[in-house]
């Protein structure tokens, strides 16, 4: 029987593997593969919105975008599918992009492998299940672990990173910043949310949208969602 101090150590070996295996070499290519998307968007202005739909947002920023007549990439909860089909089937018939994000949002590096595994082939189901293909995924709260990857991998998901958080979920409420932000990289993808945002946070969706769908045209950039880095 060994001592009790070399099971210690050979468990806690054997559990820094598993980190590295699962959570540190995922967010070392999530890195490399940000910043390839980097030089990917030059020139372009991709609008990503997750976490939704949301009757409360979703509607008013589909006549928005409908208005500059531009489409967007939609990463949805598939909780919020099975609540508003017909909501979700909505953004997809009026051309945009429709993605999962899960089915009920939860954290990859705190949930246990069978918990993430099962929220992600959930999130999928419900997008089948309402009649919408799930272009790609975009994972939870930016998190990915390797078994998630593989997951992905093999239900042929792209995963779709983004540049540029907008600020809309958490923080200050600064368009100003994020647009400089934008201005100063030539491009991006941007994160924003048409989930819940109650309040002024939900006015600030519209906002920084208007705001960038107008500094995209001064600068002679490409709109849309994803399909853009298709061509
Ligand atoms: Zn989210």
């Amino acid at each position: 029987m060994p001592p009790p101090e070399a099971i210690l150590v050979t468990l806690a070996a054997l559990a820094g593997v598993y980190l590295v295996i699962q959570i540190v070499l995922p967010h070392l290519w999530k890195r490399g593969r940000i910043r390839r998307l980097r030089e990917a968007v030059r020139g372009k202005l991709i609008l990503t919105y997750d976490d939704g739909p949301w009757d409360g947002l979703t509607p008013e920023l589909l006549g928005l975008l409908q208005e500059r007549g531009v489409r967007a990439s939609f990463f949805m909860l598939g909780e919020k599918v099975a609540a508003a089909p017909e909501l979700a089937r909505s953004v997809a018939q009026a051309g945009h992009e429709v993605g999962s994000h899960s089915y009920s949002h939860h954290h990859p590096w705190k949930s246990a492998p069978w918990t993430r595994l099962q929220d992600l082939a959930r999130g999928h189901c419900a997008l089948s299940a309402a009649g919408l293909e799930s272009a790609g995924h975009r994972p939870p709260h930016g998190k990915l672990c390797a078994d998630s990857a593989f997951w992905l991998g093999r239900a042929r998901q792209q995963i779709r990173w983004w540049t540029q958080d907008s600020g809309d979920s958490r923080g200050p409420l600064d368009a100003a910043a994020c647009l400089r932000s934008v201005r100063a990289a030539g491009g991006a993808v941007v994160l924003m949310h048409d989930g819940y945002a109650p309040g002024e946070r939900h006015a600030y969706v519209l906002e920084v949208t208007a705001a960038l769908l107008d500094l995209a045209q001064e600068q002679g950039w490409q709109v849309g969602g994803f399909e853009l880095l298709k061509s």
